[in-house]
């Protein structure tokens, strides 16, 4: 099965350099290829990790979304290239009717999580970096596991218990230099002395075979 990665619509990118703004979009096709490649046991990048991601999309559609933004976020003063958020609207009255508003004209409901993924980065990026960018974005949907590590199920609703997970290592290259890796530092570092799991044959499989050189 070759397929070619989704691309922004160039579109939305020319619009909002017209406009001077940032503009956002649906992104369906995006979704798709997630749940084909990533979500799916055939697929190329299929991860059992996000398992309960693909099981609670199998009975609802509405768990999670995908938008692209036509340009990259600044927040703390890094690059946001991608977001996952759980969608809530916290403020009532016409400000939540129209947020609610946008996403049912965009996907004809309101998710529960929306990944939002710069399309300006996506035009140039590899596919290997791409692919890396939704997954770190999937691995944000977190899921409480018991000591098995098997997913905990609510027992009001029987489903997955999600949550929006943090990063598994945020630390400053100063405190590793001055005090040392910390277990989670020192479990990256091994990790990153293997080699990708992922190998370029799987990526040119769901992504095309341009970009792989
Ligand atoms: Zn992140």
């Amino acid at each position: 099965m070759s397929q070619i990665r989704p691309f922004p619509p160039t579109e939305l990118i020319d619009r909002a350099d017209e406009e001077e703004a940032l503009r956002l979009a649906p992104a369906p096709d995006l979704k798709d290829w997630v749940i084909a490649n990533y979500l799916t046991v055939e697929g190329e990048l299929y991860n059992p990790d996000h398992d309960h991601i693909a099981e609670m999309l199998h009975d609802n559609e509405e768990f999670l979304s995908f938008a692209w933004a036509s340009s990259a976020a600044v927040a703390k003063k890094r690059m946001v290239l991608g977001q996952c958020e759980k969608v809530m609207f916290n403020q009532g009255g016409w400000r939540k009717a129209r947020q609610e508003q946008q996403m049912r004209d965009w996907y004809g409901f309101v998710p529960i999580y929306l990944i939002t993924i710069d399309a300006s980065f996506c035009e140039q990026a590899t596919d290997r970096d791409f692919c890396a960018l939704i997954e770190h974005e999937l691995y944000h949907i977190g899921v409480e596991r018991d000591d098995d590590g098997e997913p905990l199920y609510s027992d009001m609703t029987g489903l997955p218990k999600h949550y929006l997970a943090g990063h598994d290592v945020e630390e400053f290259v100063g405190v590793v230099k001055r005090w040392g890796a910390s277990e989670n530092v020192k479990r990256l570092v091994e990790v990153a002395k293997q080699a990708p799991f992922v190998s370029d044959v799987n990526i040119s499989k769901c992504c095309g075979t341009c970009v792989i050189s």
